[in-house]
């Protein structure tokens, strides 16, 4: 091989490795860019119910001591918008953690019934508005952190609660799927999801209707955490939903159950 026969290694070498620093790049870029708009949304998700606090105590510190009505009515709305915001920075903390690295998972066996019953008694002691039922259940254990699984239930069953109305039904179930994976099912009589939405559901920040959202003191950050854990297990999710109808949302652990 003489010379040039060197250098056209070289030069393949070199495409190579120019190929591989561009694709760095732009993951770089990319992540960059979505970590940028993540702080831009947070602020502005931030904003409004400062905003609203602001404006009420100056409401209250012009007419709140003359005037009883609006006394009470800053007062509730200085505390309905301080715990919104409080859930928000826990919540965005979460994710930040998450997002860096610094969030270490305890993996160690549990049985994924006894953690859905827990999730269930809690949700029936704390929400009498709807009617809970922990359909039969099979005893399946899956090796994962038992505590971040049962964050990840709350919130679908939180989920479930606030977008169905008051007297019906919300369903927990613990079961294999088709592929023999073991999932927990979690299931609502509510307003259901857009098919055009169901996909989105999973981004952060996204609320299928924001005037909802906001009413039911949504902030659009649930699911991407519960994505966030239930990806750190290797699991999934199966969204089936109908307008009118209802939601029902399946997590599954791709292992094989002990
Ligand atoms: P939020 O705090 O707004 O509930 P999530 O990230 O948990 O945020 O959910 C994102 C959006 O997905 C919600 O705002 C809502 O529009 C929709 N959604 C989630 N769960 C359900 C459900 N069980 N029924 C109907 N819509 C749902």
């Amino acid at each position: 091989t003489g010379p040039d026969a060197r250098l056209q290694t070289g030069d393949t070498e070199l495409e190579g490795l120019e190929q591989a620093v561009n694709s760095l790049l732009d993951r770089m870029r990319q992540s960059y860019q979505q970590q940028a708009r993540f702080v831009s949304d947070a602020s502005h998700e931030l904003r409004t119910p400062i905003a609203v606090i602001q404006g009420y105590a100056n409401m209250l510190d012009r007419w709140g001591k003359e005037d009883e009505k609006i006394l009470a009515e800053s007062i509730d709305a200085i505390k309905s918008e301080s715990d919104h915001m409080k859930k928000l920075v826990e919540q965005l903390l979460f994710l930040a953690r998450g997002d860096s690295g610094r969030t270490k998972l305890t993996m160690e066996e549990f049985s994924l019934r006894e953690t859905i019953k827990e999730v269930f008694d809690e949700s029936v002691m704390i929400d009498s508005d709807h009617y809970y039922h922990l359909k039969e259940s099979e005893d399946l254990k899956i090796t994962g952190d038992a505590a971040m699984v049962k964050q990840a239930a709350r919130i679908l069953v939180d989920n479930a609660a606030k977008y169905t109305p008051a007297g019906a039904d919300i369903v927990l179930q613990v079961k294999k799927n088709e592929k023999n994976h073991p999932c927990f099912v979690v299931q609502d009589e509510g307003i259901g999801i857009a098919a055009g939405d169901v996909s989105h559901v999973f981004e952060r920040f996204f609320r299928a209707d924001p005037a909802r959202g906001r009413d039911s003191g949504g902030t659009g950050l649930g699911l991407s955490i519960a994505k966030w854990i239930v990806d750190r297990h290797g699991g999934y999710f199966q969204v089936l939903s109908r307008e009118e109808i209802g939601t029902r949302i399946t997590v599954c652990f791709p292992q094989n159950p002990h």
